[in-house]
């Protein structure tokens, strides 16, 4: 059986572009594959942060991402901080990474333009996901479009390593897409991202998302009421194939390029669609919170099984390059 991996930073709230990207995606794909899914609180890191916070939001992304249908009977779901060997194999892949290939990823120039001062783990960033995936020998990772060019750069690493110390050893993992596999802020201007406040959570309650939903930007073509649409560069229209029934869909592109409806009109349907998706989803998120040692159970779980896989990968791969073993 093919193997997955993929990892989502405790950075901030799970929100939609999260969940439809990629979390929604794992759901389904625990069903008919191996699967590790990790809370990735050491990427976490390579931006400023509060100590407190992290564990808050850590714990959060757990609760959010069972909540969403991550079932620990079917999947491993850990804490990547829990597993060593994933910071130690990513030193290893460091001395294989050509820096070149670092300096080019879009996800680096894009933080560290953000950023004061760079730390190198910022730019390590991509080789200590390379070392995540490749500790499970995963095959495929089931990430938003953001992702591709890191898992291009995973492949490389596996290559350059297979190449030194053992042919076939690492398999050269490919990226599983979702159609809303890269969704909008609200603003419109960049990706959904914790990091720039442009989110929608998953569990935000029902007023708010109205809140941000109201004024979110659309087709900067309907000025006025009667101004006809094109729903393709509508983010809203965006939302509405992931989050509506097909039909609603259909009926949605008409009124926008007839200007059936108005802008507000069609975010209303999103509305009532989203809270469909999303109330079951808090719901589960309420029950959990309620239990907090079962969470703690789960991690635990999740890191004992992780690091039986993970640890197996790290022996060979030290024998292989001559290190000594623990
Ligand atoms: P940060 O701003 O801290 O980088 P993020 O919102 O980009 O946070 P990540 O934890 O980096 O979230 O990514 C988790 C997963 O969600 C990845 O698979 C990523 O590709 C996917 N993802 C993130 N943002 C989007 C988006 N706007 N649309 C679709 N998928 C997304
Ligand atoms: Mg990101």
């Amino acid at each position: 059986m093919s193997r997955i991996f993929s990892g989502i930073q405790p950075s901030g709230e799970l929100h939609i572009g999260n969940y439809l990207g990629a979390v929604k995606n794992w759901v389904e794909l625990q069903r008919s594959f191996e699967s590790f899914f990790c809370v990735v609180d050491y990427h976490a890191i390579t931006v400023p942060y509060e100590p407190d916070d992290l564990r808050t939001r850590r714990r959060e992304m757990v609760v959010s991402l069972l909540a969403a249908g991550l079932d620990p009977s079917r999947a491993t779901v850990f804490v990547q901080s829990m597993v060593p060997e994933h910071t130690e194999l990513a030193w290893i892949f460091n001395t294989v990474t050509p820096l070149g290939e670092l300096e080019r990823q879009t996800q680096f120039k894009d933080k560290a333009s953000r950023q004061e001062s760079v730390p190198a783990g910022l730019l390590n960033y991509p080789v200590l996901q390379a070392a995540d995936i490749l500790l499970y020998r995963a095959d495929l990772v089931p990430v938003g479009e953001d992702q591709v060019q890191h898992l291009e750069l995973s492949r490389e690493v596996a290559r350059r390593w297979n190449a030194r110390f053992g042919d076939g050893f690492f398999p050269e993992p490919q990226a599983k897409l979702t159609p809303a596999r890269r969704i909008m802020g609200l603003d419109g201007q960049s990706k959904m991202s914790k990091s720039m406040g442009n989110t929608v959570g998953m569990l935000e309650e029902p007023p708010a998302i109205w809140e941000k939903l109201r004024p979110a930007v659309t087709d900067p073509a309907r000025v006025r009421r009667t101004d006809p649409g094109t729903p393709e560069v509508c983010n809203i229209y965006h939302l509405h194939k992931a989050f509506s029934p097909p039909d609603v869909v259909s009926h949605v592109e008409t009124q926008c390029r007839t200007a059936g409806w108005g802008c507000i009109e069609c975010k209303k349907v999103l509305f009532e669609h989203m809270n469909a998706e999303l109330t079951p989803i808090r719901g589960r998120a309420a029950e959990i919170r309620a239990h907090p040692e079962r969470v703690e159970q789960v991690v635990g779980d999740g890191a004992a099984s992780a690091r039986r896989v993970a640890g197996e990968t790290l022996r060979e791969v030290k024998d292989r390059m001559g290190l000594a073993q623990a």
